[in-house]
């Protein structure tokens, strides 16, 4: 089958109103569960596979990630399609309001390669949620975790309304000569730009989950040791290949020594002298990656690590100190277990800093400063926030995930997922009372002064009251009269 035959039968089984119903897709939900629960040995296999990565990071950030997301959401599916009521104005008192959730269509999701099942199949569980046909694309630079995704998803999924393709860069712009409803993309920049240009072409709508460099800033009232853990854990957690990884460090002089002096022992104390020899350590997806990042740490000031065997695609987990923002290493994301500590003295350098760059998918705060912090959340803009750790936002799912600007637009997770995929189609609903028709009827021609008037009036913005307070006022007007009419009774029979 080619492409074009793909996406036309996904077309066609999504006129047939099949995944409009939700019986339907929560059947397709648990199902998509059920394939997690009998197939996370072979999910953590093929992480293995493509990574290195230790189970235990597989089932913390992937499988189990993974499982949560879609409990979450087959346990609130029916609460979130249902058409929402929202509030009326004066106007449309007598009228019905609603918001419809609407299934796009067919919907292109193109996962990356660096949490490959997560970030291919949680858009997925999303977009099955709000009503789509989905064309999943994961991607080629993970082929171990890709080919799971192709086997394994037909077994467990409706065939007419979901399918994976694989393949590369050439398979993905054929995908994108495609007509698609919406495409939810995670990758880089620089092929996100590639994807928003093709999506322009057709006015598709789009999420872009981009990446770029988040900065982390640790002042001196942070606790040093705990910070030290939680920000090495979340920069060298997948050998620091992760969108929200803290790419460099802004920090005091003496905050930077006192960092790298805990760093030394929080390394030794999880990886051992050796850190090539333990298990915990992903590797770096593949050589030309490796070779990027090789080049990053040669002629850098390396405080820790710096060691590379690029047969293993291994790079020790790498802290370079007293670094210039004209370094090699200061000029991408560099998406590799390298971290980068660059001075500055204050908050306000540390803002300015930041503000000279691209905007952040996520920055990272460490201080008990609540002024400084806020300072800082004020003065800068990036996709989101963690204070005092690193990656948790990330986890809580009723916290939109995506990036601003350079680092992406649109965002999912929890019900902001199920809204991505979702379009909300508005709707007036009148009836042909007399009364209503009467109202109606001063703006039709011939138009007039009094007409104007009126219109002026009823239609005028007030601040101050508010329709949905309109049932209270009225109980409170017949708890009154109802009141005057009992005294007035009584008072009739003395
Ligand atoms: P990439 O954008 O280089 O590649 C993504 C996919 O695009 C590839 O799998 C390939 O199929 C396709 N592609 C490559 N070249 C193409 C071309 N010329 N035309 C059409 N398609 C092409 O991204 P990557 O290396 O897989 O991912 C790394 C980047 O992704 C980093 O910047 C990282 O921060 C970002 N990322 C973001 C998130 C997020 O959730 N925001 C998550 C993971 C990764």
């Amino acid at each position: 089958m080619s492409f074009a035959d793909v996406v036309q039968h996904l077309h066609t089984a999504f006129n047939s109103g099949k995944t409009r119903n939700v019986d339907f897709r929560e059947k397709q939900l648990n199902s998509l569960l059920r394939m997690y629960e009998e197939t996370h040995i072979e999910m953590a296999r093929a992480l293995a596979s493509d990574l290195r990565k230790h189970k235990q990071e597989a089932y913390v950030m992937e499988i189990e990630f993974l499982m949560n997301d879609l409990r979450n959401t087959i346990f609130n599916l029916r609460e979130w399609v249902k058409t929402e009521k929202p509030e009326k104005t004066l106007v449309n008192m007598m009228d019905g309001v609603f918001i419809y959730k609407d299934p796009y269509g067919v919907v292109l999701v193109m996962g990356a390669w660096n949490y490959p099942l997560q970030l291919s199949l949680a858009p997925v569980a999303a977009a099955i949620a709000a009503g789509n046909c989905v064309l999943i694309k994961p991607s080629e630079v993970a082929p171990a975790s890709s080919k799971f995704i192709a086997e394994t998803i037909p077994k467990y999924l409706d065939r007419d309304c979901y399918r994976v393709v694989e393949g590369g860069a050439k398979e993905t712009s054929e995908l994108l000569q495609q007509k698609f409803d919406y495409i939810f993309y995670t990758g880089s920049g620089r092929v996100g730009r590639i994807i928003h240009k093709a999506c322009s072409a057709n006015l598709t709508p789009c999420t872009l989950e981009l990446g770029g460099k988040s900065p982390c800033y640790i002042d001196k009232t942070a606790d040093i040791a705990i910070s030290t853990k939680r920000i090495l854990w979340g920069k060298f957690i997948n050998a620091g290949q992760t969108c929200i990884a803290p790419d460099y460090i802004l920090c005091s002089r003496e905050v930077q020594d006192q960092f790298v002096k805990e760093a030394k022992l929080v390394l030794k104390e999880w990886y051992g002298e050796n850190p090539k020899q333990s298990p915990d350590l992903c590797r770096i997806i593949n050589q030309q990656h490796f070779q990027r990042l090789s080049n990053l740490i040669k002629g850098a000031n390396v405080a820790i690590g710096g060691d590379m065997d690029s047969e293993d695609k291994y790079i020790a987990p790498t802290i370079l100190t007293d670094v210039k923002p004209s370094d090699p290493v200061m000029q991408d994301e560099i998406f590799g277990p390298i971290l980068p500590i660059l001075i500055v003295e204050n908050a306000y350098e540390a803002i300015k800093f930041i503000n000279a760059r691209d905007k952040a998918l996520a920055m990272y705060i460490f201080s008990k400063n609540a002024k400084d912090r806020e300072l800082i959340i004020a003065n800068t803009s990036c996709g989101g926030i963690c204070i005092n750790d690193a990656l948790g936002h990330f986890a809580v799912e009723s916290l939109p995930f995506g990036g601003v600007g350079p680092s992406g637009m649109g965002s999912y997770h929890g019900k902001y997922g199920f809204d991505t995929f979702t379009h909300k189609k508005s709707c007036l609903l009148k009836d042909f009372n007399a009364l209503g028709e009467k109202l109606a009827s001063s703006r039709y021609p011939p138009y007039s002064d009094g007409k104007l008037s009126f219109l002026s009036t009823v239609l005028k913005k007030r601040q101050s009251f508010s329709i949905k307070f309109l049932p209270y006022i009225l109980m409170f007007g017949i708890g009154v009269a109802s009141t005057l009419m009992v005294k007035c009774f009584s008072e009739e029979r003395v």
